[in-house]
């Protein structure tokens, strides 16, 4: 579904990214691991262009996002993005949160977009939530709130940034069985994780990044289990 070749990104003199390629296939979940700084967030962030790469290319389904002449918000809205931070709208209910975006850029009814939110609110399981306002709501409520947002604009990518990370560690459970669920859906994933048990049970593929390049790449048990280079080799010395 994605195609990412030759990618760099500079931010000024700094350069994160020095030569990404990577595919991730319809259906598959690709869980991006690496230190601090590898420029893990870079690279999702260029996937839907929330950062203009500096060269190379990124395509969905064969629509290439870099091209000048292709509406970017057209492509973006396939794509769904779920942060470390929640990013709801504070000052809307969860209900209207689901909906607005399916009302203002999909352009679907208050009735359509209503049915589809609370279809997805009991796919992550807040169904009871959906009148309450985001602060009512713990981290990982508002993180499966934020998750049945993007899903409820139907998207055909969904990329994860650390969606665990600034939860309390018995409420990361919950957002990674979703997200596990989802998986088992079929629905193509890139999730860039420090959850090594999430990455080797439900990846099809780890990829390694270190320095701005993919330093390895493949099945978890082969990058987790038995990494071939040094560099990933002390990294997870350093996480598992
Ligand atoms: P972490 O695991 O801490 O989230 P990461 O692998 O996601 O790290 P990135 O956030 O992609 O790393 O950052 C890679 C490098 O790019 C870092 O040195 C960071 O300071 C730099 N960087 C990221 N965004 C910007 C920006 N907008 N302007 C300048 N430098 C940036
Ligand atoms: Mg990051």
């Amino acid at each position: 579904a994605i195609r990412v070749e030759g990618l760099h990104k500079s931010f000024g003199k700094l350069e994160v990214l020095k030569g990404v390629d990577f595919t991730v296939r319809r259906g598959e979940v690709v869980c991006v691991i690496g230190p601090s700084g590898s420029g893990k967030s870079t690279l999702l962030r260029c996937v839907n262009l929330l950062e203009e790469p500096t060269a190379g290319s990124v395509s969905l389904s064969g629509t290439e996002l870099t091209d000048p002449d292709v509406d970017i918000d057209r492509v973006r809205r396939r794509i769904g993005i779920v942060f470390q931070s929640f990013n709801l709208f504070p000052h809307l209910s969860v209900l209207a949160n689901l909906t607005i975006a399916q009302r203002r850029v999909l352009g679907r009814s208050k009735d359509e977009a209503e049915r589809i939110a609370r279809a997805n609110l009991r796919r992550v399981g807040v169904a009871e939530k959906e009148s309450v306002y985001p602060a009512q709501l713990s981290g990982g409520q508002q993180q499966r709130v934020a998750i049945a947002r993007a899903l409820s604009m139907d998207p055909e990518l969904m990329l994860f940034d650390e969606p665990t990370s600034a939860l309390d560690p018995e409420l990361v459970g919950d957002v990674l069985a979703v997200m596990r669920r989802l998986a088992d859906e079929g629905m193509t994933m890139m999730v860039v994780t420090h959850e090594m048990s999430f990455a080797r049970e439900v990846a099809d593929r780890v990829v390694f990044m270190d320095g701005g390049v993919i330093v390895e790449e493949g099945p978890p048990n082969r990058v987790i289990g038995d990494p071939q280079h040094q560099r990933t080799r002390t990294f997870l010395r350093r996480v598992l």
